[in-house]
């Protein structure tokens, strides 16, 4: 043999025996680290939020609910509609929960019943009206009321007619074009809402709903439209004691609540609002077995199989980022995949992935919730899938899924002895009555399920159910695609609640509709630039497990604020203050905070701060003289 070819030989002979010892010694410590992670025990995460108790959250919900605004008591704000008009009636399903939830005093009032008096009886006034035919008689008393201190929001674009055209001088209004424009794009041109300047924010659903306007020098504008001619989107202007907002979006949907939260912010001299304070990562499915579905994208990207990719790149990404940022994550738990919904269900004996997985997420200060023993959404036969789920059953009777949330209890009890479970998230955000009511019979105390619904999707609001104690943690944000939509979605809630909840499924990377075709690491590249996004816009925010997430929108939930103005800022007595209290607190003009007590305070963005009340009495003290 010649001598080239045997030393060739001879060196493939030892890359083999090389390969082989690698591959045992890399085995042996898969082996090792499986054992290491089970041995290992997590221990729940010092100074972690708990929940109230159940009995005493639902009383003070339930005695807050009665309360009404006396007759001819002073008001934080008066909503004033058009009734059987459709824009003014979406703007006030959008408006009442806005001012409902930021904890302020307010009343909805006809437009045909606004008078001059019951002017004096508010702060603020906001118009969702699009005919203003019908105010024409108290156009002149807003004026003068406005002068002398009132502060006015119109909430929406009305139909320009000469009756809202007399109002262009107190609006700041030059002139305005005929048609509504588009706004395709949101620019910030300042540091007013957290996370505005991070980029122009796009909107996906846009379609001709702002003013073309032009406006006197006077007005400060807050958000235009991203164009070479800008259309003003937000502004404010100072009339003599008092202020105007005008809020030409002209989106009203649930996503884009906190455009109108800030905007109505910048009445009068300041304005202070309860926010939760939390952000939350849930991954759904997970532990769970390997996920089923398409693993094409996977093998085109690497050389591995679905079960391998999980465990040595999804996990080692996901796992990785909320380490670097510090937060937490919230895994829901599948025993199995099956379609079973009666029988016995049956223990799933192997448990190592979901053990690793899930001890190694629990060491991280994580926390395990329910899923389901399988994907089957607590249904009985009574709900109608309406032919969009071809794989899903229902359940036939309670007792079925009873046993099933017994078996599925029991085992992750089993595998994770001491984790109270008491979280859950309904398969496909599909959930019954009938189903909720089953979950009450478990250690849950919050669902997530979605806070911008569609379809037979559960949709919640941050908030304690005054139906049966539970409390409602929805997820605003999913996936990994993150497009324009949930981004603008994501800004307007971090401002509005001060939070961000975001859930992911291992198998988005296997689903060509949830973005699959991108391939991982462009999907990871995203969720990462999101993760970036909210902690670099808002280092403030805390982050949370899910159960906490739920404690922290308990107390948030309860609290109720009464503020009077004093010479020297404002005094805010919290009713149904436990142990913390956050809130934004917005000055407005060139005012700046001096001193608080009773609280800490971070600023979060030019003129908003974040307040961490420490007392059940807080004390702000601002002046005027220039924004820190
Ligand atoms: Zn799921």
């Amino acid at each position: 043999m010649p001598e080239k070819k045997r030393k060739r030989q001879k060196g493939r002979g030892f890359y083999l025996g090389g390969m082989f010892l690698i591959g045992l010694v890399l085995c042996l410590i898969v082996v090792a680290l499986t054992l290491v992670q089970r041995s290992v025990p997590y221990t729940v995460r010092e100074g972690r939020l708990a929940l109230l108790s159940e009995e005493e959250s639902l009383r003070l919900k339930r005695l807050a609910e009665t309360r009404s605004v006396r007759p001819g008591e002073m008001k934080d704000c008066l909503l004033v509609t058009e009734p059987g008009d459709e824009a003014s009636e979406q703007a006030r399903e959008c408006m009442e929960p806005i001012l409902a939830q930021m904890k302020l005093l307010f009343e909805v009032c006809p437009s045909g019943e606004l008078t001059a008096a019951r002017l004096s009886e508010c702060r603020n006034l906001i118009l969702a009206v699009t005919q203003y035919q019908s105010l024409s008689e108290v156009i002149d008393p807003i004026k003068t009321w406005v002068e002398a201190g009132g502060n006015l929001m119109i909430l929406y674009p009305p139909e320009v007619s000469g009756a809202f055209m007399t109002l262009f001088d107190l609006l700041g209004i030059k002139d305005s074009g005929s048609e509504n424009q588009m706004v395709e794009a949101l620019h910030f041109t300042r540091d007013f809402m957290i996370g505005g300047l991070a980029r122009n924010y796009a909107i996906s659903d846009a379609y001709p709903s702002s003013l073309s306007v032009s406006l006197t020098e006077d007005c400060e504008v807050y958000v235009e439209s991203a164009a070479d001619y800008p259309v003003p989107v937000i502004w404010r202007r100072q009339v003599g004691a008092g202020t105007v907002v005008v809020d030409n979006f002209g989106m009203l949907d649930k996503a884009y609540r906190g455009f109108h939260c800030a905007a109505y912010s910048l009445l009068g001299e300041s304005c202070v609002y309860p926010v939760i304070n939390g952000a939350s990562f849930y991954v759904d499915d997970f532990p769970a077995p390997v996920p089923e579905g398409d693993g094409a994208y996977i093998s085109r990207d690497y050389d591995l199989s679905v079960d391998e990719f999980y465990t040595q790149v999804w996990w080692n990404d996901v796992y990785n980022l909320a380490q670097e940022y510090g937060f937490p994550l919230t895994a829901l738990l599948i025993e199995e995949y099956s379609d079973q919904v009666e029988g016995n269900f049956d223990r799933n004996g192997d448990t190592s992935r979901l053990s690793y997985f899930g001890n190694m997420l629990l060491r991280a200060g994580g926390e395990i919730g329910v899923h389901g023993y399988n994907h089957m959404p607590l249904v009985l036969p009574n709900f109608d899938y309406q032919d969009k789920f071809d794989t899903y059953r229902q359940w036939p009777s309670p007792e079925e899924i009873r046993k099933a949330l017994k078996e599925v209890f029991d085992f992750t009890e089993n595998l994770f002895p001491g984790q109270e479970l008491q979280v859950y998230v309904p398969p496909s955000n599909i959930l019954s009555r009938e189903g909720r009511e089953l979950l009450r019979e478990t250690s849950i105390r919050t669902i997530a399920s979605i806070y911008l619904g569609s379809n037979l999707a559960y949709e919640q609001e941050f908030e304690i159910s005054e139906a049966d104690g539970i409390i409602d943690t929805p997820r605003v944000i999913s996936g990994y695609v993150l497009g324009d939509y949930m981004m603008l979605a994501a800004l307007s809630e971090l401002n509005f609640h001060f939070v961000s909840t975001h859930f992911q499924h291992p198998d988005d990377v296997l689903d060509e509709e949830r973005g699959a075709e991108l391939g991982w690491a462009e999907l990871f590249s995203r969720y990462r630039g999101y993760v970036q996004w909210l902690y670099g816009s808002c280092p403030a925010i805390r982050s949370l497990t899910g159960s906490e997430l739920a404690g922290a929108v308990q107390r948030y939930d309860l609290l109720q604020v009464s503020r009077s103005e004093t010479e020297e800022g404002l005094t805010l007595s919290l009713e149904n203050y436990f142990d913390e209290a956050w809130l934004l607190l917005r000055l407005n003009g060139d005012r700046r905070l001096e001193s608080v007590s009773g609280a800490t305070y971070r600023q979060v963005a030019n003129g908003l701060y974040l307040l961490s009340c420490t007392a059940d009495t807080v004390v702000i003290r601002y002046q005027e003289g220039g924004n820190s």
